[in-house]
């Protein structure tokens, strides 16, 4: 059976190649005889392959020495509780920017644990937009400010960071990590879950500067103590083996195309014909605030329930899945991804116009 286009928000598209080199090495790993999936953790031939992802993470996105790089469980939203458990732990008072479903997630989940700050928040005009930074209002004792880099059901994300004077900047880049340059050293913490950039849901890669480490709270449970799993090397207890060898095959795949640079300016290229597309329509629209859509997640509608769904079926019959957009916003998203090729946004793109002609 033929590939389709898979426009998912996550689980996301992994690039062919990726997929065929770990069936090559499904059953026996190289010269070793036996799965990644079958090998122990602590074993010399999985240590080398821990090792390696490690080092191509740290080259691919640039990770200085002073960040510490863990592999949890618990997709992304396990650390909407892992951050306050680790760094709510001073004034006991954070700041959050309330600029998406998922950042309003992990505020709701910091306020059973110390004081939130909402320093902007956008929900009352349906997260069409990111606020204004110099409307941020920050607490000047803050342990932390948390964002999200990119609001994944709404489409939006953020074009320019709060001046947080020094209080450390944790990001969420769940659904942007790796698609765009990234200056690790403007933030105190990044994490990201890994089904969106990164390879197969059950991993969440974290960044985390050295000297954050240590500040948990008392009753932060051991598997989520930031400081053991730095020590433990994100085996504290059995990690998701496999899924750190997926991650390490996207990485070699992100090198062997020309890194980040490539794909973010392929990321720009792809956005750009897309709304553009959208934008010259008379049947699609685009509900955010220009200046913050998504590279990413690119959402539109048509203002008629019953002409949405008609798309999504279209889509369906075109070869392009999972096009309906998150009940939230309704309509449509298209989630692009660094492994959504041009010519998946080129179909979808010609698919738009076959459908307009054939419903105007
Ligand atoms: C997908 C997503 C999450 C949730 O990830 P899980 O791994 O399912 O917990 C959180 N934040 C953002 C920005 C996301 O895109």
């Amino acid at each position: 059976m033929e590939r389709v286009y898979n426009f998912s928000a996550g689980p996301a598209v992994i690039d062919q190649s990726v997929l065929e080199k770990a069936a090559s090495e499904l059953v026996c790993y190289r010269d070793k005889g036996m799965s990644v999936m079958e090998m122990s953790h602590r074993s010399a031939m999985y240590v080398d392959i821990y090792n390696e992802t490690v080092s191509l993470v740290r080259e691919l996105l640039c990770v200085p020495d002073d960040y510490a790089m863990l592999f949890l469980q618990g997709g992304a939203t396990l650390q909407f509780s892992g951050v306050p458990l680790n760094l709510m732990t001073g004034s006991g008072i954070a700041d959050y920017l309330d600029t998406g479903n998922f950042a309003h997630l992990a505020m709701k989940e910091a306020e059973k644990y110390g004081k939130v700050n909402v320093a902007a928040s956008s929900l009352a005009d349906n997260y069409t937009y990111i606020p204004a930074m110099k409307d941020v209002k920050l607490a000047p004792d803050a342990d932390y400010a948390y964002i999200t880099t990119n609001n994944t059901i709404y489409g939006t994300r953020f074009i320019e960071l709060p001046d947080t004077k020094g209080v450390p900047l944790v990001a969420d880049m769940s659904s942007n990590i790796a698609s765009e340059p990234l200056d690790v050293t403007k933030y105190g913490v990044i994490f990201a879950g890994a089904q969106k950039n990164l390879g197969p849901a059950g991993l969440c890669l974290m960044l985390i500067r050295k000297d954050l480490l240590g500040r948990e709270h008392p009753l932060c449970p051991k598997l989520m103590s930031w400081a053991l799993q730095e020590k433990g090397e994100s085996m504290v207890n059995t990690p998701n083996t496999y899924g750190i060898y997926m991650l390490k095959l996207v990485m070699e795949w992100m090198k062997e195309n020309g890194g980040i640079a490539a794909f973010y300016q392929n990321n720009l290229k792809k956005a750009a014909i897309l709304y553009d597309a959208i934008d010259n329509s008379k049947l699609f629209s685009n509900p955010v605030v220009r200046k913050y859509r998504s590279l990413m997640n690119v959402t539109f509608v048509t203002g008629d329930e019953a002409k949405d769904a008609a798309f999504v079926k279209y889509c369906k019959q075109n070869g392009l899945e999972n096009i309906k957009g998150h009940r939230n916003v309704g309509g449509m998203r298209a989630s692009i991804y660094n492994a959504m090729p041009a010519t998946g946004v080129e179909k979808l793109i010609r698919v738009m116009r076959d459908f307009e002609k054939a419903n105007s």
